[in-house]
């Protein structure tokens, strides 16, 4: 962003501020400091600071999270590809998965990490196809990178699946058991609706850019995977159909999507035991069923295979 300060002196800024923070941790007992930093992880995002500073996370350019279904045995609430709130079928085809690989062959493009993930990935029904068609893409142009499915665990199809996957492909495995994660954040809860938001910079993005990295789904590409799933409720078509470039921080993306993502909200949250949802997206789901009911097509958006 043309705006903002210099790399060097935004460095000196932060270089300041850890150092403040280090002497308050020192003279502050340890509630006091507890609250002093949930209210300054707010203060943090505000838009003037995020100018002098830099936005907080940064979308990391060599990991992928790819969203193969937003189909899912297990309706958890609060699930944040929205699989319990607006339940689909919606898929990415095995040639539409091939035409992304195609890119990154072309592009020279080596990722260090593709996670496989939806939705409940390992029920597409041709999971095995696109798990082949990774592991020929790493043989021929990445042999360092690591391919990893991330599954729920739950149920006998989904275990069978998870058995028959090759040694050289990574399970993460959260092993649910039933609809309610209490740990799960207040992902319908979004920042817009909630006060102490309204001078917000949302292209500090959440921790989800920066650990679990770009991501990919029916609709292209996105800052992070939980954007694409939101896109597909709200209907805003931001998906980018080729490769952001390593220079593009998706700005625009972040700006919309983590305005409404309750996974941007600084604050610590309590465990849910049950839906929680702000407005915003009590009108989002109103609306997508509406469109649903008016003939908005999950083939117009997904592939057919
Ligand atoms: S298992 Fe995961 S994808 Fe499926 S509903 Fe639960 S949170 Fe969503
Ligand atoms: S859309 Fe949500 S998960 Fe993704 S970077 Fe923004 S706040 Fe984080």
């Amino acid at each position: 962003m043309t705006d903002r300060l210099p790399d060097r002196m935004r460095w000196c800024f932060r270089a300041l501020i850890r150092a403040v923070t280090f002497v308050i941790r020192q003279l502050l007992p340890e509630n006091a400091y507890r609250s002093a930093q949930s209210r300054w992880k707010i203060i943090r995002t505000n838009r003037h600071l995020t100018r002098i500073l830099g936005p907080e996370f940064r979308r990391s350019r060599s990991l992928i999270e790819i969203d193969i279904t937003y189909a899912c045995n297990l309706n958890c609430f609060n699930c944040n590809r929205s699989c319990e709130q607006a339940p689909t079928g919606e898929h990415m085809s095995l040639q539409q998965i091939q035409s992304f690989v195609d890119e990154w062959i072309w592009e020279g493009k080596v990722w260090d990490r593709i996670r496989i993930l939806g939705g409940e990935p390992t029920i597409h029904r041709h999971f095995f196809e696109i798990i082949e068609l990774l592991r020929s893409y790493r043989r021929a142009y990445a042999p360092g990178t690591v391919i990893e499915v991330a599954t729920n665990g739950y149920g006998e199809r989904v275990n069978d699946a998870i058995r028959k996957l090759p040694p050289d492909v990574n399970v993460s495995n959260t092993a649910k058991q039933s609809n309610v994660q209490r740990d799960f954040r207040s992902f319908n809860v979004a920042p817009i609706d909630v006060p102490g938001y309204r001078r917000t910079d949302y292209t500090n993005g959440c921790f989800v850019t920066e650990i679990c990295g770009t991501g990919l789904g029916p609709g292209g590409y996105y800052p992070c995977a939980v954007a694409g799933g939101i896109d597909r409720i709200f209907g805003w078509n931001l998906g980018r159909q080729r490769l952001p470039k390593e220079s593009d921080g998706m700005e625009t993306e972040l700006k919309r999507f983590c305005s409404v993502c309750g996974y941007f909200k600084r604050l610590p949250e309590g465990p849910l035991n049950g839906p929680v949802k702000s407005q915003t997206w009590e009108d989002a789901y109103t609306q997508y069923r509406a469109g649903r009911r008016h003939g908005r097509s999950e083939c117009q958006r997904s592939g057919t295979n």
